[in-house]
């Protein structure tokens, strides 16, 4: 088993590297973390993360490593993306004028 960290060679039963103490990863770890996530999930995934507070909560506990899922960690970590460039761009307007509180009470 080649060390992804450090690349030194260890045993297959290893489960951290001799050389620099990184944590081996073995096939069967490997292929749960990068499987990829379906069609359906994703979809339950977008519904769940517009919730209101549960959502929020979802999404900062995926995105900072609540699941062992690259691609569900990814995603969640897109989402927060998403929701901060929603963030600064209502707040520009905001700050620039173009929509004002009295817009948005009196639509
Ligand atoms: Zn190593």
């Amino acid at each position: 088993m080649i060390c992804r960290k450090c690349g030194a060679d260890n045993k297959d039963t290893n489960s951290f590297c001799v050389e620099c103490g990184a944590p081996i990863m073995h096939e069967k770890e490997n292929s749960r973390a990068s499987k990829p996530i379906g069609v359906l999930a994703y979809l339950g995934y977008e519904i769940l993360f517009i919730i209101p507070v549960v959502g929020l909560v979802s999404l900062l506990y995926l995105a900072l490593g609540g699941t062992e899922n690259k691609n569900l960690r990814n995603f969640a970590g897109f989402w927060l993306c998403k929701i901060f460039i929603f963030i600064v761009i209502v707040a520009v307007l905001f700050l620039t004028g173009v929509v004002s509180i009295n817009d948005l009470l009196y639509l």
